[in-house]
């Protein structure tokens, strides 16, 4: 029984020291399950089988009330099967005891659920004391946790309230890792995160999945973020029949019913945008503008670029502002420059977000920089509308979806 072998059900601390190097996925399968709540007429799933491989993204979406809470709270037993199963590696969830398999499988939710009272690092430790860890040890886990969602050290000791609501999300995730379940359970867990932030939370969460590789249940009633966080999508209906169980090209190309057709949308070529990262497309070069250096250096390197408007960068090659005529006709680059470099473009978006950015700021160009947020190059409404009409576009809905692999 693989999967009760992999989950530190015995407390002690023989368990994996580190998450980068122990990571460990089991597979999710939904075999004819099915669920009555008491006293309704219709059971809220019917039927539903589906197989997630180990490693990868499943994302249940479809209209409110057709059973993806349902189907997600079945698998860590919060709520009991009425028939059917759901096995783990192989192994039914059956043969475990709720609190334990609970344990051992990360959930995380749109209230996110810190305690307030408890500082990050207790919150995040809350499991691991159940496990009754050492101290020592949970430390480390907390410090490691914080690393790998990208939150400073020194959060371990701020609470919740302290906390923007993108950070509380990560820390929500960072407690589902913290004894390294192989399963998450995920309920549209950056629902309540404003569009720029949740953007940025699927990105990095993406980052982290393409290391770690955990197997993970993610449910959502938006199309657009099914689209690109799933390596398959499960299409619900009322009543938890699945309309459709297929990859996020084979979705968008071959919906399989008119209501799957309705579900993904009209715009299903614009879709596609969702299906490809900005890093993965040739972007303009854009003349550089060290501020202090003298202007007429910059002008020189117009000549050279893609585009005529330099763009101004501090001493880590971070993107400041684009230098318009007045700031060329001063001696040396200003520190302020008079057009903010919004938007900045992360290279690891899907062009879906990095054109609605550039369309939200109503310009034609946008700076695009790496994880440390250094320049590598610029983004137009013009590279988008390029690629659209290539035939990049329509092989790219036919094969596989890409995923953040830096
Ligand atoms: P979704 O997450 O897709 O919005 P849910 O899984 O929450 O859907 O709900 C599916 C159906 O089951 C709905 O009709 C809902 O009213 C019903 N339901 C959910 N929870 C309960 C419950 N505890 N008791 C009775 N009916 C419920
Ligand atoms: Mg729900």
């Amino acid at each position: 029984m693989p999967f009760v072998a992999s989950i530190p059900a015995v407390p002690g601390d023989a368990a994996p020291k580190s998450l980068r190097t122990t990571s460990r996925a089991a597979s999710v399968e939904y075999r004819e399950v099915t669920k009555r709540y008491p006293g309704q007429a219709e059971p809220a799933i019917r039927s539903l089988s589906l197989e997630v491989p180990a490693g990868d993204i499943c994302v249940l979406v479809g209209p409110s009330g057709c059973g993806k809470t349902t189907a997600l709270r079945l698998a860590n037993r919060m709520i009991e099967l009425s028939g059917g199963d759901i096995l783990l590696d192989g192994v039914s969830i059956r043969t475990r005891p709720a609190a334990e398999l609970r344990r051992g499988i990360g959930y995380v939710i749109q209230q996110i659920g810190l305690f307030p009272h408890l500082t990050i690092g207790e919150n995040i430790a809350v499991v691991p004391k159940l496990l009754n860890w050492s101290r020592q040890r949970i430390s480390a886990r907390v410090k490691e946790l914080l690393e790998l969602v990208s939150l400073p050290a020194d959060m371990r000791d701020q609470y919740p309230a302290q906390l923007s609501g993108g950070q509380r999300q990560r820390v929500g995730v960072a407690r589902a890792l913290a004894v390294d379940p192989p399963v998450m359970l995920m309920d549209e867990p950056f629902g309540a995160i404003d569009p720029i932030n949740r953007e940025r939370l699927q990105n990095q969460f993406l980052r982290l999945q393409s290391e770690l590789r955990k197997t993970i249940v993610f449910v959502t009633h938006d199309i657009d973020e099914a689209i690109k966080m799933g390596d398959r999508v499960a299409v619900m209906q009322k009543g938890g029949v699945l309309a459709q169980y297929a990859t996020p090209p084979e979705l968008l190309m071959s919906p399989a019913s008119d209501f799957v057709e309705d579900f993904v949308g009209a715009d299903r070529a614009l879709k596609r945008l969702a299906l490809l990262r900005v890093r993965s497309i040739d972007l303009w070069k854009a003349p550089l503008a060290r501020v202090g250096e003298p202007t007429s250096a910059v002008r020189a390197r117009i000549a050279e670029a893609d585009l005529p408007h330099p763009l101004a960068v501090d001493a880590d090659g971070r993107p400041i502002g684009w230098l318009s005529e007045r700031d060329l006709a001063r001696e040396t680059v200003p520190a302020k420059p008079d057009t903010s470099p919004e938007p900045i473009v992360d290279r690891d978006d899907v062009l879906r977000d990095a054109l609605s950015d550039l369309l939200r700021y109503d310009t034609q160009y946008g700076p695009v920089v790496d994880e440390h947020g250094r320049v590598v190059g610029v983004l137009s409404v013009e590279i988008i509308s390029h690629f659209l009409s290539s035939n990049r576009a329509a092989e790219l809905a036919t094969g596989p979806a890409e995923r953040v692999t830096g």
